[in-house]
């Protein structure tokens, strides 16, 4: 709740406690992580124990962490005061290096077929303050923890749409990167979307620095129809028109996100219509593939082997398009998307 600097201003007032007090508060929880009031030294015995008694630091329970073997990838299962649930990735790429992946409502409505979050429906959107209480609690959980490394990126890939949720996913942007709070900067941010046009220049103009990726999946109609409903309202046409103006306005590189499917979008057909698309927008050197290896989660949809996605990417090279092969980190501990807040 603390997040609420709202509330913590009032809360100063009613108990008559000078305003410079709430610079210290924010220091002890953003900067250095702590856990509860208890642990900020700067503040008398009686004001931490009140503040103890009175505010809560998160706005959800933790229900669950779950660590992979290696290490490199946990996930937190959240029990918001709703008593929804969400969940949050912390990924390790490198050594000492730490991402981020967070949610932003409680289910999605876009109902993506190979989407264990687009099967629950929607439920909910999460406030700027649920999203946030999410990093908050990753510098909080390291700490304790006593788990080396800093924070590099935050991603806004886990439960939900953020174009679906603006208002809060916007309000979430603006206290990650202010800096009298978590002082991220806008580049190490990124925003994920299924492909909402009009939320596409919303972000361009907003926060032009905050990267931006695309979940594209699909290179023709057709298919993109059929597993991402989104196609409907805004297909490839429009997505390529929002391209277009996003460039125009950030003239920043876009991540083309293509989760590899088996034998549905993994042949060398759909490689040349993936190198169509990426030639019809212009400035493909802003442009970059990702090829994520599909989490199983459902029956009738499997993920392309490894032998397939190195084709896959050597066509596309054949047509000059560069892509990379994203490893899949977490899959052990169901990381993907809505996996583990879905079985609940
Ligand atoms: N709603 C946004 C952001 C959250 S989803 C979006 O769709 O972009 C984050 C990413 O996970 C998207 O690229 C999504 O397509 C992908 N994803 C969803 N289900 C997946 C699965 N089972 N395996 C691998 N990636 C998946
Ligand atoms: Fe929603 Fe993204 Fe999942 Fe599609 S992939 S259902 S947009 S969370």
């Amino acid at each position: 709740m603390i997040m609420d600097i709202k509330k913590l201003e009032q809360f100063l007032q009613e108990n008559n406690l000078p305003k410079f007090r709430l610079g210290q508060i924010q220091k002890a929880i953003f900067a250095e992580g702590v856990s509860t009031f208890s642990e900020i030294t700067t503040l008398s015995k009686d004001l931490r124990e009140k503040m103890e008694k009175e505010m809560r630091m998160l706005s959800f329970d933790v229900e669950k962490v779950l660590t992979a073997k290696d290490g490199q990838s946990i996930k937190a299962l959240l029990k918001l005061h709703s008593g929804d649930l969400i969940e949050t990735v912390l990924i390790s790429p490198k050594p000492e290096i730490w991402s981020a992946c967070i949610s932003c409502q409680v289910g999605c409505a876009m109902g993506c077929r190979f989407c264990a979050t687009g099967k629950m429906g929607f439920k909910r959107d999460l406030t700027a303050e649920e999203i946030t209480d999410q990093i908050l609690f990753w510098r909080q959980y390291l700490k304790k923890n006593k788990i080396e490394g800093s924070f590099s990126n935050i991603v806004y890939m886990g439960m939900g749409e953020p174009f679906n949720n603006w208002k809060q996913v916007s309000e979430s942007i603006k206290i990650l990167t202010d800096e009298k709070l978590f002082g991220f900067g806008s580049r190490s941010l990124s925003v994920s979307t299924s492909g909402i046009a009009d939320g596409i220049e919303k972000m361009a103009n907003e926060f032009p620095q905050v990267n931006l990726a695309i979940s594209l999946h699909f290179a023709s109609d057709e298919k993109r129809d059929r597993f991402m409903p989104v196609n409907k309202k805004d297909n490839l046409e429009s997505l390529k028109n929002a391209l277009r103006k996003y460039f125009t306005i950030t003239n920043r590189k876009v991540f083309l996100e293509y989760i590899m499917l088996d034998g549905i979008n993994d042949t060398a057909l759909d490689a040349k219509l993936l190198s169509d698309f990426v030639y019809s927008v212009g400035n493909t050197h802003l442009l970059h593939m990702n090829l994520i290896r599909y989490n199983m989660t459902s029956e009738d949809l499997k993920p392309s082997s490894k032998t397939r996605t190195q084709l896959f990417k050597e066509e596309l090279e054949k047509h000059r398009v560069n892509a990379t092969i994203r490893k899949s980190l977490g899959e052990e501990i169901e990381a993907a998307c809505g996996q583990l807040a879905g079985k609940e």
